[in-house]
């Protein structure tokens, strides 16, 4: 109790909002310092830093080096430059967001047809897969010397890992609404398969399939899940198969999201749901954050609305029966890193109250729940 009001308080005194954002949609990278010769070309180096031991076990999920992929080198980074909307078609699109972060090139365009807003250019899919794969994904905090500010993904994704479990219960007595177990589900970006864990234990037949090998030997050294290490764009799904497709926040991730969403369609079984949340660039705090705000990242092609969610749910089949704003379960810490606010980070530290994990309702995250509907 003692622990809450104090959150509270700090809370009111930011004068912000509390929120929180999925998981997936931030990611993390390194790199060096781009040469002017680079920024003209489009060519970002990336690197892997120096092989830090990870702390001590309070970090809750730990990938050891040999888990990590061979990003050690300093590599090219590919990227390319979209012509057209990917979701409306349109060519005109006016800048959003035109900065760097530690030498890394962010520019987000809004679409001036249909109002989308996408990273343009962006990282290659071959790009994206090694950013996925690289040990800075999981924990961008340790290195980082210029704090909050520049952070450009997961300070580290072990300690949220409580939180995770907590809003994966939460998240399952909702899915079960609809789709009561036993039943066969699959989660898209399924990290170190703490949802999926969850979801086996509440009876259901699981199955991942994520990007990042690293977080898929995890899963199954850890919980023995089994996780196909692919993009969702790529990967056949099996027609017809699934009763639930989850998805936390990764949707802005995916290099393809027209056909990445199709791909899930034709999974679905007849009465079955595909379950997800994805961030809100309209929200009030997304429009507070300004560019600052964390979906602005290089891993995230896609910063959604409600509205342009609609459209591309739309277009690819799926009709949404629940849209609503998101609960999750965080650690303080977490949270003040996602507002960025390093003065209450500090503070919190200071009271020991950094790892407590309190309930939250996401502001700018939208929890949706959508059948496809050429099988019902
Ligand atoms: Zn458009």
């Amino acid at each position: 109790m003692a622990t809450a009001a104090v959150v509270g308080c700090l809370m009111l005194l930011a004068g912000m909002n509390f929120m929180f954002l999925s998981l997936f949609g931030q990611f993390v990278v390194r790199t060096s310092r781009r040469s002017s010769a680079e920024a003209e070309h489009g060519v970002v180096r990336i690197h892997r830093g120096g092989s830090k031991a990870l702390g001590p076990c309070e970090r809750g999920v730990q990938l050891s080096e040999g888990q990590v992929s061979n990003v050690s080198m300093v590599k090219p980074w590919e990227r390319e430059a979209l012509s057209h909307c990917p979701l409306c078609g349109g060519v005109d699109a006016v800048p959003v967001v035109d900065r760097r972060v530690r030498g890394v090139p962010l520019r987000f365009v809004k679409s001036t047809g249909c109002g989308l807003v996408y990273q343009n250019p962006r990282l290659t899919l071959g790009a994206a897969r090694e950013y996925f794969n690289s040990t800075t994904f999981f924990r961008d905090g340790e290195d980082n010397e210029g704090g909050l500010e520049s952070l450009l993904g997961y300070p580290d994704y072990g300690v949220s890992e409580l939180g995770v479990r907590r809003t994966a219960a939460y998240r399952l007595r909702r899915i079960s609404a609809f789709v009561p177990p036993p039943a066969r589900l699959l989660e898209i970006g399924s990290a170190t398969g703490v949802f999926l864990d969850e979801a086996r234990l509440a009876g259901y037949e699981v199955r991942g399939l994520d990007l990042s090998a690293p977080f898929a030997e995890r899963a199954g050294s850890v919980y023995g899940l089994e996780v196909d290490v692919a993009s969702v764009e790529d990967f056949p799904l099996p027609e017809r198969a699934y009763d639930v497709i989850c998805c936390w926040g990764g949707i802005p991730c995916w290099h393809d999201f027209v056909k990445g969403l199709a791909n899930v369609g034709r999974s679905l079984k007849s009465g079955g749901v595909f379950v997800m949340t994805h961030s809100n660039i309209e929200s009030l705090l997304a429009r507070v954050l300004g560019s600052r705000y964390f979906e602005f990242n290089p891993g995230v092609f896609t910063v959604f609305s409600v509205s342009t969610m609609s459209r591309a749910l739309d277009m690819t089949g799926f009709d949404s029966i629940v849209v609503e704003t998101d609960r999750q379960f965080a650690s303080v810490g977490w949270i003040l890193t996602y507002l960025r606010s390093t003065f209450l980070l500090r503070a919190v530290r200071a009271l020991g109250i950094e790892k407590a994990v309190v309930p939250v309702v996401a502001l700018t995250s939208v929890f949706r729940v959508c059948r496809n509907r050429s099988h019902d």
